[in-house]
């Protein structure tokens, strides 16, 4: 039987909700924004609004908590037509900072993963990642999992010409290269479009932004499991999937 693990040269992770819970901490901070701004709309009509504000402002401010502290500020101040008061704008603020300060609480069988893989002499493995530059290496270096990576990548989007940029820098045949990720627009999708081999592994909470509709899935061989420690036991051919 021939093992993925055999041709592989590089296993690159995805950070947020692979590695360590993120989308909890940003819906827990939307929730605390809700009660700030509930004299001026209600739950839903934030949430949509805050949704867009973000959508205009991707472009320009790229993913992060940072661009989302800025996105909650804008949203503040359009809800209630400029009348929000500079007390609560430094409120939001406060909220950002937390966020940008969280404790990193790991997944499930994450550690365990990377110590096999980086105690073994091949494949070299690394972390790519989209977001702030200085957010992520601060939640990597909180992580405590810096020294299992041989690579990091940070980089502001995660799509096909991202994916073959970093392979051709790296000199690696698309074969040589596996992706594991939660995110299928992000960490799948790209990934199998360029003809290298990805892992999905789902988290419970997704941010509307990433998701995917299932047609869209079909046909891709997309290869999902459970948890990490699956995700090693597929690489190692004692698990086959989709
Ligand atoms: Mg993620």
């Amino acid at each position: 039987m021939i093992r993925p693990m055999d041709s592989v040269k590089m296993i690159a992770f995805d950070a947020d909700d692979t590695l360590w819970v993120n989308e909890p901490l940003y819906r827990g901070t939307e929730e605390r924004l809700h009660a700030l701004l509930a004299p001026y709309g209600d739950p839903e009509a934030i949430e949509k609004q805050l949704y867009s504000v973000e959508m205009r402002n991707l472009r320009l401010f790229g993913y992060g908590a940072k661009g989302f502290m800025l996105s909650m500020i804008e949203t503040a101040i359009e809800l209630t037509r400029g009348r929000i008061t500079g007390a609560e704008i430094q409120q939001i603020i406060d909220l950002g900072r937390a966020l940008l300060l969280s404790p990193i609480e790991l997944l499930e069988g994450v550690e365990e993963a990377l110590q096999t893989l980086a105690g073994e002499a091949a494949p070299r493995l690394m972390l790519l990642t989209k977001g702030d530059l200085l957010d992520q290496e601060s939640k990597l270096v909180r992580s405590g999992l810096g020294d299992y990576f041989h690579h990091v990548e940070i980089v502001s989007d995660k799509n096909e010409n991202t994916y073959r940029r970093t392979l051709e820098r790296y000199g690696l045949e698309p074969h040589e290269f596996v992706m594991i990720g939660n995110s299928l627009r992000s960490d799948i999708l790209p990934v199998l479009a360029i003809g290298a081999r990805a892992i999905y592994i789902p988290y419970h909470t997704t941010w509307a932004h990433e998701t995917v509709r299932e047609e869209e899935l079909e046909g891709r061989g997309v290869v999902q499991v459970e948890s990490m420690r699956e995700a090693l036991e597929w690489l190692r051919g004692k698990i086959v999937t989709g």
